[in-house]
């Protein structure tokens, strides 16, 4: 008994030491891992074209010693990347793709590197580098300690939009793996035991008959017409539906001229609620405002959803780990002239020292969607936040993209490698941590099932 008491302590003692250590090897290496996300943010590619950014980073990982992956569900700019074997399975995931028009210098005012450009304003620059960062880290902790276990890097593209995550989950990469944690970008450091909005986006095709608007009017069905007819009736919709509830649209095609009846009219739409099963429901109902549209103007209709995200599964095991690590690295400073930079930048917070604490876990629903929701529906998933841009200032923005190619960018991407790396060790070393993540999971899905919504003949497309 007294032998496994000291066994037991000098393993939690080595287990501290290694912690420290690691903390201080990550010190050392971030500089190198702060000029991949800087290459990254310079490369500015759109999902499923981030060739050079992927490459990038599977070049990293292969001379790390991982065994890759590639063309994971038939996506060029997917990959996974492995070591070690046996179990517990972990995945760390890192995204890599830029958002189109949001070229930005690091600058305090508007000023894209390239017109109308792609830019890094959802910060997934640091996202993949300091993902990448942990993977390495924890591999090589791995090693020198004989850590049983598989270690997988998922390079997961196409995240605004494309999802690419959904068709990896298809093509069964997440099958073996107990637990994957991930992080995001943002303006504060916080745990993540909150969700998001699950969303569905289709493309409605109104099919009329083409007439001389003016000479033969009554011979031509508009297309147009139906579209319209279906957007009031989305407007009357509205009103009736749950709280949090988001339907927003744009008209694609509204007809070529306005002295020909319309025989082709689309409208792309996009429906979010916090809950899924909800959100089917309001999606039928969207469904019929545009039969509805169609009986009226005597034209046909026809569906396709483009690309649909489920909303994040909170796990409680999972997040309660990332906070107590996220506690343990703690924030940080800027430098006089970081603290010069953030004070000048339009749309910061009246309080610009959030970044040097940790706040308590967010509960709230936040209002985007990601289809690292959809992972986190087939696997425990555990994920947290961390102050990569200056407080007050919002992803998809400008500032967001200056915040993510600056040193304020950085110094928040190794407080999320830090954060992933201890967390790792932990559920490498500790069964029941995974446990526990599992259990968290288990109870949260209980009673759903999870069923992708994009057809499943659809290949991955960008949007
Ligand atoms: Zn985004
Ligand atoms: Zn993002």
């Amino acid at each position: 008994m007294l032998r496994i008491l000291l066994l037991l302590l000098t393993t939690l003692a080595l287990r501290a030491d290694d912690k420290a250590d690691l903390l201080r090897n990550m010190d050392t290496g971030a500089a190198h891992y702060g000029d991949v996300s800087r290459q990254i943010w310079n490369f500015a590619e759109t999902g499923f074209k981030e060739t050079k950014s992927a490459a990038l980073l599977r070049s990293e990982l292969k001379a790390a010693g991982f065994t890759l992956a590639e063309n994971v569900g038939g996506m060029p700019t997917a990959f996974t990347a492995t070591w070690g074997h046996g179990q517990p399975v972990i995945g760390i995931m890192g995204e890599y793709d830029a958002l189109p028009g949001l070229s930005q210098d690091v600058a305090t005012e508007r000023k894209p590197l390239a017109a109308g450009a792609p830019g890094h304003a959802c910060g997934h620059n640091l996202l993949g580098a300091a993902s990448l960062f942990a993977a390495i880290e924890v591999r090589r902790w791995m090693e020198r300690n004989k850590i049983p276990g598989t270690l997988r890097y998922y390079g997961t593209p196409a995240e605004e939009g494309g999802g690419g995550k959904i068709y990896m989950i298809r093509a069964g990469a997440f099958k073996d793996v107990d637990v994957v944690l991930t992080w995001h970008p943002a303006d504060n450091n916080a745990s993540n035991l909150g969700s998001s909005l699950a969303m569905i986006s289709g493309a409605f095709r109104f099919y009329g008959k083409a007439s001389h608007a003016a000479i033969a009017p009554e011979k031509g069905r508009s297309a147009l017409d139906g579209l319209m007819i279906m957007t009031t009736a989305v407007e009357f919709l509205r009103e009736h539906t749950p709280d949090f509830t988001r339907i927003h649209y744009v008209v694609t095609n509204g007809g070529a001229a306005s002295n020909i009846v319309p025989e082709y009219a689309e409208l792309q739409l996009t429906a979010r609620n916090p809950s899924m099963p909800v959100l089917d429901d309001i999606w039928e109902r969207i469904q019929k405002c545009a039969q509805a549209g169609a009986l009226a103007s005597e034209t046909r209709m026809e569906m396709e959803v483009s690309s649909s995200y489920w909303n994040e599964l909170p796990n409680d095991a999972l997040g309660a780990l990332l906070d107590r690590n996220l506690r343990r690295v703690g924030g940080f400073t800027y430098s006089p002239e970081e603290q010069a930079f953030a004070e000048k930048l339009p749309g910061i917070a009246a309080d610009l020292s959030s970044h040097e604490q940790i706040q308590p876990p967010m509960r709230e629903t936040g209002l985007a969607s990601s289809d690292a929701g959809d992972v986190s529906w087939v696997v425990p998933t555990g994920t947290f936040g961390t102050a990569t841009f200056v407080p007050g200032i919002q992803p998809h923005t400008w500032q967001a993209a200056a915040c993510a190619g600056s040193g304020i960018g950085r110094k928040g991407m190794v407080v999320a490698a830090k954060t992933l790396a201890l967390s790792a060790m932990d559920l490498f070393t500790d069964p029941a941590q995974v446990a526990a993540a599992k259990a968290s999971f288990e109870k949260r899905r209980a009673g759903y099932q999870y069923l992708s919504h994009i057809p499943a003949n659809k290949a991955p497309i960008a949007h």
